[in-house]
């Protein structure tokens, strides 16, 4: 099977960029199907990574590949786009860039913009709205009238109607309360056992240990180690040197998982 992502010795430089390289020679390859956590200090190259996967940006130098498109350096603005066919972004504050006049308009601009008939475009907004726990006539109403938890399904059902095979999520969860953030997260762990390829940069362990397959650690725009969540949390002097906090009972009950003592629920530390 091909590598959903393969990324060879890519570096990455801000045009304003006058210190060190946003991404400094960064090589990682993601299998279809995995549930990578990309995790790092604030500042280390998380969010211009998933953005080099997501065509919006050339790499300096080195080479991405998703799917069967292969973009460099030299690569046209139709190949990164063609990237993008394979990706869904949802960004940091997803919310904050809902525009239309009803749920149902929102959700249906992507899917619309790829030139899907009007049925499909139907279909795709109820099967996103569900897929985010909001129910079906939702889409009539303004999103502006919704809780910040709402909108930010909304926007996230903007992403998923375009049935991306991969789908990065940069801190899908910031500023949620416990009981949202936790349906929100079983929804994308119902995602990926369906088959997307999911990317999530998060700051919150919990979440790697719990669904995360590989980890992909970043330090001053360097990828420092890609492992399996047990590797890394097994390390507590690596874990210090880059910045990840993992709380005591996270690395306790991942422990027990790994050792199957674990029964109902990895983690119940929604407080
Ligand atoms: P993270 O997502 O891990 O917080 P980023 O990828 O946003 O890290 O940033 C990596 C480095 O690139 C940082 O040093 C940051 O200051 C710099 N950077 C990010 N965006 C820009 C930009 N638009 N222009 C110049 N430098 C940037």
């Amino acid at each position: 099977d091909m590598p959903a992502v393969v990324i060879k010795n890519v570096s990455f430089n801000y045009s304003s960029q006058t210190k060190r390289p946003a991404l400094d020679n960064v090589s990682l390859q993601i299998a279809p199907g995995s549930f990578v956590g990309i995790v790092g200090h604030t500042g280390s190259g998380k969010s211009t990574l998933v953005s080099l996967i997501d065509g919006l940006g050339r790499p300096t130098s080195g080479q991405i590949q998703v799917g069967d498109v292969v973009v460099d350096a030299q690569s046209s603005a139709t190949d990164l786009a063609k990237l993008r066919h394979h990706v869904g972004y949802v960004f940091q504050f997803p919310e904050q860039q809902l525009f239309a006049e009803t749920i149902g308009q929102d959700i249906a601009f992507g899917p619309t913009n790829l030139g899907w008939s009007a049925d499909r475009v139907q279909a795709a907004v109820s099967d996103a709205l569900r897929m985010v726990d909001l129910p079906a006539e939702f889409a009539k109403r303004s999103p502006f009238a919704l809780s910040g938890g709402q909108m930010r399904r909304v926007a996230i059902a903007g992403v998923l109607a375009m049935h991306p095979a991969i789908l990065i999520l940069d801190e899908p969860t910031a500023g949620l309360d416990a009981a949202v953030t936790h349906r929100l997260m079983a929804n994308i762990a119902k995602l990926h056992v369906a088959g997307t390829t999911i990317l999530l940069i998060t700051h919150q362990m919990d979440q790697v240990a719990q669904y995360a397959d590989q980890v992909v650690v970043m330090n001053q725009g360097r990828l420092v180690k890609s492992a399996s969540p047990r590797e890394i949390f097994a390390d507590p002097a690596f874990l210090m040197a880059n910045h990840l906090n993992v709380p005591p009972a996270v690395a306790i009950s991942h422990r027990l998982r790994d050792a199957g003592l674990a029964i109902a629920p990895a983690m119940s530390i929604d407080a």
